[in-house]
Parts: structure tokens; C-alpha cells; sequence
């Protein structure tokens, strides 16, 4: 049957999805202007389908409006002549009838993040979301962490999701077999400013779709099963100067940051307690965040230590290589049930305000830390992170500093919508809320 080539134009929402309305391909260069209409109340529809409270009712209108760099086409992989259409979407900014952005759209909430970054300090952001995820509905995988063996039995959807995200013109880094019950890890090259979240979006879509095309089902909830282990996403930063050069490392600096990546790391780990309820924002997430999860489970700096909330990644200058070319760190207290632009604008406001305080850079931490007191943790200058989103969204509420990051009306709206999401959970099992999110993620 004779088919016509359809564009979704979508915006990731509180829930971390790309929603959206589709119109026909051919009428894109009117479509990039006018854009479709769009509707407040969208963004209270939670990732189990339920709509939380909303001030908006049934009430307002507004535009998503198609950014083209934003365009993602993937066709199947193995079909020539008649290449069936798979995806065919494209990321927007939500703004009103007069052009203004919507207090909601996350977007602009990160444009509005990486300008004051700018504007406090001139540098410009670099970096890349690594995501982990379990590829479900294959044989059971007992003795394949990392394994050839492991990675051959998916290599078929691994190269068709390089070949997709090169046709996405995103970079391709390394696909790995994981360590976990069939799980696998993509990461992409840096990008700069907001197609750091833009990829990290359409990352998500696009191994999903691979593994729809494969049979299989490719999950990014934060904790595939209860006492598991958890799918991370670890956002790597570093940044450029007005000249486009490296601005991250320095070689006379603690463990190689320069004066402002200790401050903005200190401001990371100072507001995490806050901001967590949006890098980290399923009721799961809890579980992964946690000791000996090599996830995160303390607001501290590590060096090479894959426990740690922010984590300096290794440089070598073997065969001469340059360390400032090289250097970044990653944020660990991160998962995919995140929007990645709230995530990302949660960050650079917190990294933000820790230069704006010309904060000293954090000391790293050597050790064990879940076999230390209070008073052994508070000499160290940190604290064990909030167990569960009810309290990080109570944390993220009484802060007035972190509220006023945001759009004024912002906020009340997404802690609406994470408590609804709580309440919808609330008579499960750890496990039967694990079932739930993998479901949905
Ligand atoms: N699966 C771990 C997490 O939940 C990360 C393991 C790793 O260091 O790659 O973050
Ligand atoms: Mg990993």
C-alpha cells in the first residue's frame, strides 16, 4: 500500500518522553514556521498514563515548534527499494501564541541554563549522556558480562544502532555488553550546548526502535529488577572558551581541575540534595542510588571512583596525547526515567551557582563511605543521598535557591506531577514498581 512520509515534531516532557503531534513530510518549511498546536495540560500526562493535577485544565494553547537540527529519519535496515520509514521525527521548543517560551518547555529551560552559564563565566558546555540499558526477550545471559559471546548474540542490532545514530549525525563512541542480566551500554562523542540533551533524547528513541526492528525490547528504567543491577546514565561535562578551547583541565590544579571546574563540581555536590529530583526522578531511582551499586550514593567527588555523585574521568598523554583535550567529569546521580534537558539545566544552575560562589574544588574522597559515621561523613563534607524521590522532591520544594533556576510556575508543576507518580505506585512491591517502570521506560 502506498504510503506518505509523516514527521512527528515532539518535546520531551516531565516524564522523560518525546510527545508530540505528526503532520506530512512535504509540508515541513511551513511546519518549521508555524509549528503544531500544542496543550498545556500534556505535560501532567505521567509515563504510566495517568494525568497528575493540572493548573491548566482544559484550558490554553500553545506551539511546538520543529528545531530541522533536531531531525531524525531511520529507515529499516535491511530494506532497499521500498525503505520502510521507521522514524521519522523532530525535536521543538514549546512556546505560546506569541512566541514566548512555555514556563514547561525543557528546551528552553536549558537554553536558559547554558546562557547564564555564559553569561557568569563565558564558557560554553561539552559533554555526552552514557546510557545503559537491558535488551529484554532474549536468552538468558548467565556468564556473558562483557563477554564476545554476549555481544555477538546482539550484533546485529548493535551495528544497525551505530549505522542509526551515525545516520542521526550522532557520533558513535563504543557499544559494550554490559555487566548486567542482559544489559548493554551506547555512548556517543561530546556535542556542544543543547544537542548534548538533544542527543541524549534521541539516543533513547532510536536504540528502541533498532530493538523494536530486532524483536527485542531495549529498556532504560533506572532498575530493571529489584536487587539488580541498575541501567545508569552518566552525563560527561567538560568546557570550551570563547575561543572554542578546552577550558576543563589544568595541569597546576587539585587532580587537574582548572579554578572553574572545581567550583562548578562544588556547586553540583552542595545543590544535589535538591536538584536529584530531576536528575534522578522515578521512585526506583532510589534503589540504584545506593553503596556498591557503582552508581552514586554520597553528594562526592571521586577520581576514577565509579562510586562516586561526580567522577573525574582518566586522562593519558600516552603517544602524546593532550590532557586538556581529554579531560572531563561525569555525573553519576543520573537515569533515564530523567527528562535529560531538566536534567542537564538542574546541573549547570547548581555548577553555575558553585562558580558564581567561587567555591573552592571539592576534595575527592578515597574511600568507603558507607562504612563511616555522620560525624566521619560530615568531616569529609558530605552526605548520604536523599533514599527516596518522596524526600528529594520534598528537598527540591523548600529550596528557594533551586526553585528560582526555574520558570516561576515550573516547579509546583513538575513536584505535582513526580507525586502523582509516587501515589500511583504506592501499594506496590519494590518489585512490582521495577515490573511497572520497565514497562514504560
Ligand atoms: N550500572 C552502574 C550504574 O547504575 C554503572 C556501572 C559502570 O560504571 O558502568 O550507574
Ligand atoms: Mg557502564
Amino acid at each position: 500500500m502506498k504510503r506518505e512520509p509523516v514527521i512527528y515534531a515532539c518535546c520531551g516532557d516531565i516524564s522523560g518522553k518525546l510527545r508530540g503531534k505528526g503532520f506530512p513530510a512535504a509540508d515541513f518549511d511551513a511546519r518549521k514556521k508555524q509549528g503544531v498546536g500544542w496543550t498545556p495540560t500534556n505535560v501532567q500526562i505521567t509515563c504510566f498514563d495517568t494525568i497528575a493535577q493540572s493548573p491548566y485544565g482544559a484550558f490554553g494553547d500553545l506551539l511546538l515548534i520543529p528545531d530541522e537540527a533536531t531531525l531524525t529519519r531511520l529507515e529499516a535496515a535491511d530494506q532497499a527499494a521500498d525503505a520502510a520509514l521507521i522514524d521519522n521525527f523532530v525535536l521543538g521548543d514549546v512556546v505560546h501564541l506569541d512566541g514566548r517560551p512555555w514556563a514547561c518547555c525543557t528546551r528552553s529551560i536549558l537554553k536558559d541554563a547554558l546562557q547564564r552559564l555564559k553569561d557568569v563565566s563565558g564558557l560554553t558546555l561539552f559533554g555526552a549522556f552514557e546510557h545503559e540499558f537491558t535488551l529484554k526477550n532474549i536468552a538468558s545471559s548467565i556468564g556473558l558480562a562483557f563477554t564476545v559471546a554476549g555481544f555477538r548474540r546482539e550484533r546485529a542490532f548493535a551495528e544497525a544502532l551505530i549505522a542509526a545514530l551515525r545516520a542521526a549525525n550522532i557520533t558513535p563512541d563504543t557499544v559494550i555488553r554490559e555487566f548486567g542480566v542482559d544489559q548493554f551500554e551506547i555512548t556517543i562523542k561530546p556535542e556542544h550546548g543543547l544537542r548534548i540533551a538533544d542527543h541524549g533524547a534521541i539516543v533513547r528513541e532510536i536504540t528502541q526502535a533498532v530493538a523494536e526492528q530486532f524483536d527485542r525490547r531495549a529498556s532504560f528504567t533506572p532498575m530493571p529488577s529489584a536487587g539488580g543491577v541498575g541501567n545508569g546514565v552518566h552525563i560527561h561535562l567538560s568546557f570550551r572558551d570563547q575561543d572554542g578551547k578546552p577550558a576543563t583541565y589544568d595541569a597546576t590544579g587539585a587532580y587537574g581541575m582548572s579554578a572553574v571546574s572545581g567550583a562548578f563540581i562544588a556547586g553540583i555536590l552542595q545543590h544535589l540534595p535538591s536538584i536529584i529530583a530531576f536528575t534522578a526522578p522515578s521512585v526506583i531511582s532510589y534503589q540504584r542510588l545506593v553503596p556498591h551499586r557503582w552508581s552514586a550514593a554520597f553528594n562526592n567527588l571521586g577520581v576514577q571512583d565509579r562510586e562516586a555523585a561526580v567522577r573525574i574521568c582518566p586522562v593519558t598523554k600516552r603517544n602524546g596525547a593532550d590532557p586538556h583535550e581529554q579531560f572531563n567529569f561525569e555525573f553519576r546521580a543520573a537515569d533515564a526515567a530523567a527528562n535529560p534537558h531538566l536534567q542537564l539545566a538542574a546541573i549547570v544552575h547548581a555548577g553555575v551557582s558553585g562558580i558564581e560562589q567561587k567555591l573552592k574544588p571539592p576534595t575527592p574522597t578515597n574511600e568507603d563511605l558507607s562504612l563511616l559515621n555522620g560525624q566521619q561523613l560530615s568531616a569529609f563534607g558530605v552526605e548520604p543521598l536523599t533514599s527516596s524521590l518522596a524526600a528529594a522532591l520534598a528537598a527540591l520544594e523548600r529550596d528557594g535557591l533551586v526553585r528560582s533556576w526555574f520558570p516561576a510556575e515550573f516547579v509546583d508543576i513538575y513536584l505535582a506531577h513526580k507525586r502523582s507518580e509516587i501515589a500511583y505506585l504506592a501499594d506496590r512491591s519494590q518489585e512490582q514498581q521495577c515490573t511497572a517502570y520497565a514497562e514504560v521506560y
